[in-house]
């Protein structure tokens, strides 16, 4: 991948995760350039910068390739959040340190990409209370 185009998905991305939001300044590992929908799911790989997103190491480990997972609250299987089409504030909320979902896809995407783990809670609590967040 180009850096030209590495760069520009990360100034879109506000050089943050686009799952949980977490900062790059906030995180060792660098933030990976996530297929939105995996390689796998299709006949040709699409490197245009709209199947592309910033994800975390956490969140592009846990998404894997799903497309799709299971809503916790009413068992149905919804899509992943898909940070190209959906708007982040339709289906997460912040209360406090935790991401709260707010609907099917936000309750299902939390959960698979387990971003209220206690470690990214104490992560987040610790970025609150030094401004960064
Ligand atoms: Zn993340």
């Amino acid at each position: 991948m180009q850096a030209a185009v590495r760069e520009f998905i990360r100034n879109r991305a506000k050089d943050r995760c686009e799952y949980c939001r977490i900062p790059q300044v906030a995180i060792d590992a660098s933030l990976h350039v996530d297929h939105v929908i995996a390689r796998q799911h299709v006949d040709q790989i699409d490197e245009d910068t709209e199947h592309l997103a910033m994800a975390c190491d956490r969140c592009n480990f846990y998404k894997g390739t799903n497309l799709s997972t299971v809503d916790p609250e009413g068992g149905e299987i919804v899509p992943l959040f898909n940070p190209r089409q959906d708007r982040w504030e339709t289906h997460f909320t912040f209360e406090g340190a935790a991401i709260i979902g707010l609907t099917p896809i936000g309750r299902a995407t939390l959960r698979l990409l387990q971003m209220n783990a206690l470690n990214r809670l104490e992560l987040r609590s610790w970025l609150i209370e030094e401004g960064i967040l």
